[in-house]
């Protein structure tokens, strides 16, 4: 190819037991658990889901420090389950929805909650307070077919030790096939798409040097320091 500067790296997730998943674009749920809705002083009750994104290179993997972003005093932490798409579809119906995941894995949803708050405000985007470098850490993958459907079990964030976040990932307000219908109603999937579903109550700051544990039931845990 006749690249006129050179093409930017593949951004990939490594895989649990060897290999590489290659990220197209990530999805990101807002508002997907009741409490968590409540907390950020929603009504959970009478909102469709919404998407946002983050760009695919805003992952951070292998365990990486994580550089404290520019532009915040306020870094808030959200952990969520995420579902690796490997089967494009659009239309897709929440039956068939289970056979085009290929993985999961833990993430955290990163958040510069003052510049979000600036934004929801002025009613801008929300891009520069989700999708910005190094805002996306995500543990190792797990493929489907290791894992079974993954509908229930406990999701935890703990910061130094300490528990900050410890829902269920049951208590979703839209289930994992609905978020797949739904998505892919607005947009064609592809293989390589990333959904980070929602994070559960109990989202709150993480400091310079604050090391971050990210637990969901049968995913290889995700730990995460905050640099200077
Ligand atoms: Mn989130």
């Amino acid at each position: 190819m006749n690249y006129v500067i050179p093409p930017a790296a593949v951004a990939a997730v490594p895989v649990r037991g060897g290999g590489l998943f290659p990220v197209r674009r990530i999805f990101c749920v807002g508002r997907n658990y009741e409490a968590h809705a409540r907390e950020m002083g929603h009504d959970p009750s009478r909102e469709p889901p919404f998407f946002f994104t983050k760009p695919a290179d805003t992952i951070l993997t292998g365990g990486a420090d994580m550089p404290y972003p520019s532009a915040t005093e306020e870094l808030h932490h959200e952990v969520e389950l995420v579902v690796a798409i490997g089967t494009g579809g659009q239309d897709i119906t929440e039956a068939e929805a289970r056979t085009h995941i290929w993985g999961y894995a833990a993430g955290l949803d990163m958040t510069r909650r003052d510049l979000q708050a600036v934004a929801k405000k002025a009613a801008r985007p929300w891009d520069m307070a989700k999708g910005f470098d190094h805002s996306a850490p995500i543990g190792d993958i797990v493929p489907a077919k290791e894992l079974g459907k993954l509908t229930d079990g406990h999701i935890i964030l703990t910061v130094n030790g300490e528990t900050r976040q410890d829902g269920d990932i049951a208590d979703m307000i839209w289930t994992v096939p609905e978020i797949i219908a739904s998505l892919s109603r607005l947009v064609r999937l592809e293989p390589g798409d990333l959904i980070f579903t929602g994070t559960p109550e109990g989202v709150a700051e993480a400091k310079r040097g604050d090391m971050l544990e990210a637990m969901i039931s049968g995913l290889p845990p995700l730990r995460v320091r905050i640099g200077d």
